[in-house]
């Protein structure tokens, strides 16, 4: 592994090549996920109390966590940012009012198979359900991918409405997640897009670089940083603890090859619902060469109300973080309203 101390001295190029960690290539790792409440209670010497509401509610969304990623958690404590976006828990089953299957009314806004075109001059390609990890906060958590997969008639359909709509100038890759693909099919979707003139720009949203850092691979950077569309990828951390060394190392190599890195984050309770935590988000992703994006506050999604946050209290966070920290590293503080055609500015 290399560190960032080392990379100072280092020439760039020496570590082009990928290293590949003790984990296995990523594929091996996201096949390897762990799935099972008792082998991650197991392994993270938690009280087997939690195992019985966990299984639970599993059975509406199930738990999905790589070891790369339950190696930055600490032991013996439940309460780990990062246990807490992974560990299925009994408030999950609860109804609570206002929090719905659908909240951002996604499934009218399809005008083709794999295609959600609510914003203006962009456009999101499902190009895949998996994700590496499951987390319990996910807005897409009962999305039915099942019907809205890329398959190859409706890739020919998603390819003309783009070329068809002249406004469209940056085509967001979404998902699940879409990194969960492999780069062949990945590189030809691109290279489809890149024949259409009046796109610019090809945006990735994932998690899985912060999950699986292995996934950043040499044929990754191939062809996403080498082709004609300026390419930008948001990465979505929540929390500093998720910014270890491999990760800083897979973001200093994008970066290396001239991609665009953001960060999204959302709000959560009991996860990184502090000025502090947000500020340590901040400066760890800017060490990692990534800058803060957007805060998104959580969509109201059936399971996820335990980790909301009050409008007042996430103001109040963001003006203390403005207090403490250059202004890039102050995120915008963004609400997804359905029906919208773009986030809506909080502060
Ligand atoms: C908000 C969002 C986008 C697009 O947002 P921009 O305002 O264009 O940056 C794309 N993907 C996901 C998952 C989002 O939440
Ligand atoms: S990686 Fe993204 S899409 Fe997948 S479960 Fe997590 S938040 Fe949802």
């Amino acid at each position: 592994m290399i560190t960032r101390s080392e990379l100072s001295v280092q020439s760039r190029a020496q570590i082009s090549t990928q290293t590949i960690s003790d984990f296995g290539c990523w594929q091996t790792q996201l096949a390897g996920a762990i799935t099972s409440p008792e082998q991650l209670l197991a392994m993270l010497q938690l009280s087997p109390g939690l195992l019985s509401p966990a299984l639970k509610a599993c059975q509406e969304f199930p738990l999905r966590v790589p070891h790369a990623y339950i190696q930055r958690m600490v032991p013996g404590n439940p309460d780990d940012p990062l246990l807490r976006q992974v560990l299925p828990v009994g408030e999950e089953c609860q109804h609570i009012e206002g929090y719905g299957l659908d909240p951002l009314a996604e499934q009218s806004q399809n005008p083709t198979d794999g295609v959600i075109h609510k914003y203006h001059g962009r456009l999101l390609l499902i190009v895949g359900g998996a994700c590496a990890v499951n987390c319990r906060f996910c807005f897409r958590r009962h999305f039915p991918y099942q019907d809205n997969r890329l398959d190859r008639d409706s890739w020919h359909n998603a390819i003309e409405y783009i070329r068809s709509d002249t406004s469209i100038k940056e085509v967001i890759l979404s998902g699940g997640d879409p990194l969960a693909n492999n780069d062949r099919r990945l590189a030809n979707i691109a290279a489809e897009l890149n024949a259409i003139d009046h796109v610019a720009t090809l945006r990735i949203h994932t998690r899985l670089p912060v999950v699986i850092p292995d996934r950043v691979t040499d044929e990754l950077i191939n062809w996403f940083a080498r082709q004609r569309l300026q390419p930008v990828m948001v990465i979505h951390a929540n929390h500093a603890n998720e910014i270890d060394d491999r990760v800083r190392e897979a973001m200093f190599r994008l970066k290396q090859a001239g991609v665009t890195l953001l960060n999204q984050a959302v709000l959560l309770k009991g996860v990184n619902d502090s000025a502090s935590a947000l500020i340590q988000l901040g400066e760890a992703l800017f060490k990692a060469g990534v800058l803060p994006y957007y805060l998104h506050l959580l969509d109201p999604v059936h399971g996820a109300a335990h980790f909301d946050v009050p409008d007042v209290t996430a103001t109040r966070l963001i003006q203390e973080v403005m207090a403490h920290c250059p202004g890039y590293l102050v995120p915008r503080l963004v609400r997804e309203i359905p029906g919208r055609p773009g986030k809506t500015w909080i502060l």
